[in-house]
């Protein structure tokens, strides 16, 4: 099977790369892919660079370009669930772009015509994700990852995502590879470690924790890819 790997920076895919040891590089509309085998499988990595537009052209080019059967993506987030500490692994249930405002048209927060608002995540790769932590020893708490063209360090903000989505964890690219991949008929799974809270110390955070935070988030993620 061709498996998809994405992050969105390139810490978050370096733990992958070193795992696999020796890739073919191939570079193309400004993004870089990366390719390895694992076990029978062939991998495509690549990170997206920020944002739902990059990581959507990326997701896509993964899928089309590179026939890419499915995505796993690894990565950072920012913590809403006053339950999930630094380091910890939220695998989304589901994604919204929590930034798409239609609400004067009388359509809720994240709605988009014709087009909805949460996308799924799927299942039986989620179901794989639990074996796998268990396996490893690790907690995975499922939930609602909201997903904006913002870096959120506001308390104030980082409530109100979690209240009007009923969102868990934040950041900056999930629900757009989710799209990507419903629209084309794709699996998709979304792995996020947190890297800060979301608040107003979120940067320093970030900063601090990116590293580790990827490390812990890939290794789930090889942990999967040879379950597959
Ligand atoms: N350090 C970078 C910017 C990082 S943006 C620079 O200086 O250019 C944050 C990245 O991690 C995004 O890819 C996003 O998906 C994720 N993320 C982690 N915490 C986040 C938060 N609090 N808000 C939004 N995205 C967050």
């Amino acid at each position: 099977m061709i498996i998809g790997l994405l992050g969105a920076m390139r810490e978050e895919i370096e733990p992958l790369l070193e795992a696999v040891g020796s890739y073919q590089l191939i570079e193309y509309a400004g993004n870089k892919f990366y390719f390895a085998k694992r076990n029978v499988h062939d991998l495509v990595i690549a990170y997206s660079k920020i944002g739902k537009v990059n990581a959507a052209l990326t997701a896509t080019l993964l899928l089309e370009k590179f026939g890419a059967q499915l995505i796993l993506f690894s990565g950072v987030a920012g913590g809403i669930n006053p339950s999930l500490n630094i380091g910890d692994l939220v695998v989304a249930t589901k994604l919204v772009q929590h930034d798409v405002d239609l609400t004067p048209f009388g359509h809720p927060w994240g709605f988009i015509p014709e087009s909805g608002d949460f996308y799924e995540t799927d299942v039986r790769l989620r179901d794989i994700a639990d074996d796998a932590a268990k396996e490893l020893g690790l907690t995975l708490l499922k939930g609602v990852i909201a997903t904006g063209d913002q870096f959120v360090a506001d308390e104030a903000k980082k409530r109100w995502i979690g209240a009007t989505y009923g969102a868990d964890a934040l950041e900056m690219e999930g629900a757009s590879v989710a799209a990507v991949c419903t629209l084309m008929g794709r699996p998709c799974f979304v792995l996020r470690s947190i890297s800060d809270k979301a608040g107003e110390s979120a940067a320093i955070d970030f900063d601090a924790f990116l590293v580790d935070a990827s490390k812990r988030s890939a290794a789930l993620i090889l942990a999967m890819v040879d379950r597959l």
